[in-house]
């Protein structure tokens, strides 16, 4: 018996970087991202939250990150988050070959996964990250972001994520409570540790998938791994029934706290994974009009009063614009 609606998907992934300065340079200029809101992290306000989105800030599309200075480069183990993975349109990925040579990028050999082709790289902190080829709907909810990367080949929100664990079966169920559906399992090219891999696929179209790879690996966090990964709740009520199923499934969810943008709840899943409920609204366009989004440092509620104390802490950064965007201003 389930009274909740499944997840239709990815919300939102959270990683920790490096320098704030070369995490926007990569995410935005190189990887065509749009910064949809710099801000600040409510927990740590001394550290930047950067989101890179679509055009819109659609949910299913946004990769954010704490520019964490202090911290040293991470390893991807178990109970991580291991790779991430973007859609992109069918046919582009000639394209992100040559924009990868161009920018230096570190890139592996195309693999084919599950009947589709799948470019991984990594970004400068060394996350790894992927591009797989998708068939984009004319009426799919992501609007390209087109500053530096035109729109036949622009990133169009999360393809998947994959789940390291020491012991996926407890994790398997809990995705499927979750209401995603097991699609399959095959070996997995181009992966360590090189096991089987088993897909579980929400409705979508954004943020589909989530593949499960058994690794005992231990990992550590740091620069280049993922922080945490947020499913999309679309309503307080749907986020309500998720969370008190996934309570009912043993784990412990946090009451919903408010993310501004978003409303959240948190738990730890029990291969080690920090997970996310998320609402999709208020959105990234509450506080900023849509056509402004990123362009200045958003504090928001309480943060505001104690702007002059946080600006005087965070390092000084420049988002890239395009020659043709610098034009027009
Ligand atoms: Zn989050």
């Amino acid at each position: 018996m389930t009274d909740h609606e499944p997840t239709p998907g990815i919300h939102h992934v959270t990683c920790i970087a490096g320098d704030p300065q070369q995490n926007l340079d990569f995410w935005v200029e190189t990887l065509g991202l749009r910064l949809v809101k710099r801000s600040v992290n409510q927990d740590d306000p001394g550290t930047y939250h950067f989101f890179f989105a679509d055009a819109e800030g659609t949910p299913g599309t946004s990769m954010t990150f704490f520019p964490w200075e202090g911290m040293s480069r991470g390893k991807v183990g178990s109970g991580q988050v291991s790779r991430t993975a973007f859609r992109v349109p069918e046919g582009s990925l000639d394209y992100w070959t040559d924009r990868f040579d161009d920018h230096g990028v570190d890139y592996d050999d195309r693999i084919e996964r599950f009947g589709e082709t799948v470019l991984p790289f990594r970004d400068p902190d060394g996350l790894p990250v992927e591009l797989v080829e998708s068939e984009i709907p004319d009426d799919d909810p992501t609007v390209p972001w087109t500053e530096f990367v035109p729109a036949e080949h622009a990133i169009r929100g999360f393809h998947s994520v994959t789940l390291w664990l020491a012991d996926p079966e407890p994790t398997e169920d809990l995705l499927e409570t979750m209401g995603l559906e097991r699609v399959g399992t095959e070996q997995s090219p181009g992966d360590t540790p090189g096991d089987e891999r088993t897909r579980f696929g929400a409705p979508g179209p954004v943020g589909k998938y989530v593949d499960v790879l058994p690794t005992v690996e231990g990992g550590r966090q740091g620069h280049g791994t993922v922080h945490h990964v947020a499913f999309q709740t679309p309503t307080d009520e749907a986020q309500a029934a998720m969370r008190q199923a996934v309570q009912s499934a043993g784990l412990r969810p946090t009451q919903q706290i408010d993310r501004h943008w978003f409303r959240s709840v948190y738990f730890r899943e029990f291969g080690g994974v920090l997970f996310e409920l998320a609402t999709n609204g208020p959105g990234y366009d509450s506080d900023e009009q849509l056509d402004e989004l990123g362009e200045r440092l958003v504090l928001p509620g309480e943060f505001e009063a104690r702007r002059e104390e946080i600006e005087a802490q965070l390092t000084d950064v420049t988002v890239p614009r395009s020659e043709t965007a610098e034009a027009d201003d």
